[in-house]
């Protein structure tokens, strides 16, 4: 009889696991607190992005944290609060934030990206899997000298990678997107990058698991475990227990939350960003496009809407969303494009979600030594939609234990 996998989360890491594990032949049933509509795989850029091998903890990125946190619009901020958990993680940020660790980092980041990539072009060619996918590239924009210069230098690192990237002038990048007055200096061209509709992929992804037998039980959050020994046998949700043969932990942000009732720690806090997509609107924009100085993501998608997003909140869960920072996130926009003057939305318009951010920028996958039948796929900041069909493939091979598509090492999520 097929085994059964238990997947608590039901976001991008979450379906994609049940993706292959389905396909492996095991039952698969993924519990979710709430009705998967709304969380962090559906509001975010889309951006499938290998050019992003360099994690969030780098050495400028403290001073320049520092700095940002005076400006109620600025692209990062942490809240500062006396809580434990908060203040481990932001001692192991500052630590992991080094050139070696950015150096170790960034084949890792670049061979989960590429296997996901891969996996991602195999889904859009099935059938009934549209999730709008665009292998069009990525621009990312510079306005300043300095960042010029440090543009160069990633230019340099990706072409080592083997990245395909160009560094464009002024005129050239008017050229890539004839449609916009730009006012920027330059702006690199990840030729490799690729844009999906996340909302699209999740609503195509759950009904694919449907038809092929995936059980969803939604608005139910898991409590607890049932254990023996180094087995976890059963996990508690609601009034039931899923009786389970493997357990997949892909919560999100609440990942640790869910760790700590099995005594394992995730080091986890949640940044939160904004963002805001409008339909036929009268911005037209090809590629995807980050506004590097802004931190600001643009993404024009599935054919006729544009989504901006952006900021990295660290704060509690349960925080008021903060309306500045949406207006941080439009105003920069127009210091790029100067003709856009993107109207503010109602609030009810503005959608915000937490990126689980572990504390290195790498993300944990892997068994623990604690139990032998649990897998951890989380902790993947701001890269969760980038590195997550791949997430799912190497969550299947752990299961399955068999050899790993790739080296999975630097993500073992009880590293210190
Ligand atoms: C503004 C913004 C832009 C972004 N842009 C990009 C991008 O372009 N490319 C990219 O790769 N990434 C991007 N990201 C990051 C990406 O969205 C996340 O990394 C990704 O969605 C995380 O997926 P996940 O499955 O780990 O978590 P989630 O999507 O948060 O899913 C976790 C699920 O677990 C459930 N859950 C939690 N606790 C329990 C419990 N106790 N029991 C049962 N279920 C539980 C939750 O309800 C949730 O549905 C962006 C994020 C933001 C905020």
């Amino acid at each position: 009889m097929a085994e059964q996998v238990i997947i608590i989360g039901g976001g991008i890491i979450g379906l994609s696991s049940a993706f292959y594990l389905q396909e492996a032949g095991y039952k698969v049933t993924v519990i979710d607190s709430t009705d998967m509509q709304q969380g962090c795989s559906y509001g975010n850029a889309g951006y499938v992005c290998p050019s992003h091998f360099v994690p969030l903890a780098t050495p400028g990125i403290v001073k320049q944290g520092i700095k940002w946190m005076m400006n109620a619009k600025s692209p990062f901020y942490i809240q500062p609060r006396l809580n434990r958990d908060l203040i481990s993680w932001g001692l192991q940020f500052m630590k992991s934030a080094t050139h070696a660790h950015v150096e170790r980092s960034a084949v890792p980041l670049r061979d989960i990206a590429l296997l996901s990539k891969r996996m991602y072009e195999s889904w859009a060619e099935l059938p009934d899997m549209d999730f709008a996918y665009e292998p069009k590239g990525m621009l990312e924009f510079f306005k300043t000298e300095e960042s010029m210069r440090h543009a160069e230098e990633t230019l340099k690192e990706a072409q080592h990678l083997g990245l395909d990237t160009s560094l464009l002038n002024k005129a050239e990048l008017q050229a890539m997107e004839p449609h916009a007055e730009i006012d920027a200096l330059g702006a690199l061209y990840f030729a490799g990058d690729a844009q999906l509709y996340p909302n699209k992929l999740m609503s195509s992804l759950l009904g694919w698991l449907r038809q092929k037998g995936v059980l969803f039980e939604m608005n139910q959050s898991v409590t607890g475990f049932i254990t023996e020994g180094d087995q976890l046998k059963g996990v508690k949700a609601g009034e039931r227990i899923y009786a389970a043969d493997h357990v997949v932990l892909a919560a999100g942000v609440w990942s640790g939350e869910v760790a700590r009732q099995l005594n394992l720690r995730l080091p986890m806090v949640g940044g939160r960003g904004y963002s805001v997509t409008f339909e036929n609107a009268p911005y037209k924009l090809f590629h995807s496009i980050i506004l590097s100085e802004a931190r600001v993501a643009i993404s024009p998608m599935d054919g006729n809407k544009i989504r901006f997003g952006g900021t990295m909140e660290i704060t509690s869960l349960n925080a008021p969303p903060r309306m500045q920072r949406v207006q941080g996130i439009l105003e920069s926009v127009k210091r790029y494009f100067p003709a856009y003057d993107i109207p503010m939305p109602a609030a009810d318009k503005v959608w915000y979600g937490y990126r689980p951010c572990s504390a290195d920028g790498l993300p944990y996958i892997g068994k623990t030594d604690k139990y032998r039948n649990l897998t951890i796929a989380t902790g993947h900041s701001m890269l969760g939609i980038s590195l997550g069909a791949g997430t799912g493939k190497l969550v299947s091979e752990l299961v399955q234990n068999v050899p790993a598509s790739m080296d999975i090492t630097p993500f073992r999520p009880q590293r210190r």
